[in-house]
């Protein structure tokens, strides 16, 4: 695959669009000079939930359960099992309650590094210890600690591939190939060009 052409999936979750976000979110990620190649606002069905998080990655729930044991640990707390197979299941249900709950926005994006520089600018995954600078950090507040207790989702705003392999999986969950769209932006001489021949007059 060639670099400048690598796809990253970004998902607006619905609190993105119902805090509206959406002109925000996509300023965010298009000012790199990363490119729109795809976009489209659905309301995904629980199934689709499903796929996106365990079928495209099968150890996602094992490794999430995994982590949100460790979480309840670290903070002095009794997990509620120890099993991260049931944690990742129990994890994987709030998911399809939150997702589902409203209209969501895909995009595919594309360039250099599109994978790595999404990730950078989206944020850690929970908003309260995610960097100042980041989209979860500077437009939401949640934590674990307010998620679990309440039993729902943790609030994040994005869903963004967390590498290339995982991207183009995702990218053909979300999109029908016609749905991609192979472009060229005037702007990407400057982005990637060798020689800058014919700016001068
Ligand atoms: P992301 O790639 O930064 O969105 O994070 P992950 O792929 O690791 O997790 C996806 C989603 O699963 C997150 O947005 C959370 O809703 C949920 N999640 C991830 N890790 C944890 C965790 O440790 N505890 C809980 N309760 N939920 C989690
Ligand atoms: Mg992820």
């Amino acid at each position: 695959m060639e670099i400048k052409k690598e796809r990253s999936l970004v998902i607006i979750k619905p609190d993105g669009v119902q805090r509206t976000l959406i002109g925000e979110i996509i300023h965010r990620y298009e000012r790199t000079g990363l490119k729109l190649v795809a976009m489209k606002m659905v309301v995904p069905s629980a199934e689709q939930v499903e796929r996106h998080y365990t079928e495209v990655n099968p150890q996602w729930k094992e490794n999430v359960g995994k982590k949100a044991i460790e979480g309840y640990k670290s903070k002095g707390m009794t997990p509620p099992s120890e099993d991260p197979i049931e944690i990742g299941n129990a994890v994987v249900d709030r998911l399809k309650k939150y997702m589902t709950s409203g209209p969501v926005v895909a995009m595919c994006f594309e360039g250099a590094h599109a994978v790595e520089l999404i990730r950078k600018i989206t944020g850690g995954t929970e908003p309260r210890t995610s960097d100042v600078g980041t989209i979860r950090g500077d437009y939401v507040l949640d934590s674990y600690q307010m998620a679990d207790t309440d039993d729902r989702a943790i609030r994040n705003l994005i869903h963004a591939s967390g590498d290339t392999e995982e991207a183009e999986k995702e990218i053909n969950l979300w999109f029908d190939k016609d749905e991609v769209i192979n472009y060229r932006l005037v702007q990407e001489q400057m982005l990637y060009d060798v020689n800058l021949d014919g700016i001068l007059e």
